[in-house]
């Protein structure tokens, strides 16, 4: 059967704080699908020296509005249109918002690849919120610091090579409550429309990666579906 050794898509959706790239990555490394990071792929082509990477850099930076969906289809597309046809991919932070799910499916398919399922990594906002707000990093050396685990003093310097401990501009409950709103009102819709159609699965991530990543080999791994 043909259908058996498609390259397949998956889409992952979370609030912030789900872990999302770290499953992500995690599916590349151990199942050999490929991640297409919207965040990272949309940063990327507002560098480009190109009128669309202009763009791009105006709508991100300068504007500090939300990314209008033809330059998410855009940056989706060449994100696709670089991957091998037989590659499958994971599909981190795309259709965002319910005016995407069209033309992101049609895209999947257009570039070879079978739509499986959207993973959905469900947080309650207060979770969301928590695992945030602990989050540092050093601005030296990249390690990550969670605050009351390996980390107990915001003026602390780095454990590691001494450098300067930070948190993310909007690594702060007032920015995540943010995010969350944004999240809430425009990525809910997508999440109905796929479970209307018995394309969603929730996982609880309230819960160690493996434990989330088991849940989702399982999902991908399962044929019968
Ligand atoms: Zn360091």
């Amino acid at each position: 059967m043909e259908i058996m050794n498609a390259a397949e898509a998956f889409i992952l959706l979370g609030p912030p704080g789900s872990g999302k790239s770290t499953q992500a990555e995690m599916c590349r490394v151990k199942l050999g699908i490929e991640h297409i990071d919207m965040g990272a792929a949309l940063r990327k082509s507002a560098q480009e020296p190109t009128p669309f990477g202009m763009k791009v850099n105006e709508m991100m930076n300068r504007r500090q509005q939300l990314v209008p969906d033809e330059i998410v289809h855009a940056v989706l597309e060449n994100a696709l249109r670089d991957m091998p046809r037989g590659q499958s991919v994971m599909i981190d932070g795309a259709p965002r918002r319910e005016n995407q799910i069209d033309e992101v499916l049609s895209l999947i398919e257009r570039y070879g690849k079978r739509f499986r399922k959207v993973i959905f990594i469900e947080l309650a906002e207060t979770d969301s919120v928590e695992r945030i707000s602990r989050r540092f990093s050093c601005l030296d050396c990249g390690m990550k610091l969670i605050f009351g685990e390996n980390f107990f003093d915001a003026k602390e310097r780095c454990p590691a090579c001494g450098g300067k401990v930070s948190q993310r501009t909007d690594d702060t409950p007032e920015g995540v409550s943010r995010r969350w709103k944004i999240f809430h009102d425009d990525t809910m819709p997508v999440l109905q429309y796929f479970e209307a159609k018995g394309q969603l699965s929730r996982i609880p991530g309230n819960n160690a990666p493996e434990n989330i990543f088991r849940e989702i080999e399982r999902i991908i791994t399962d044929r019968l579906v």
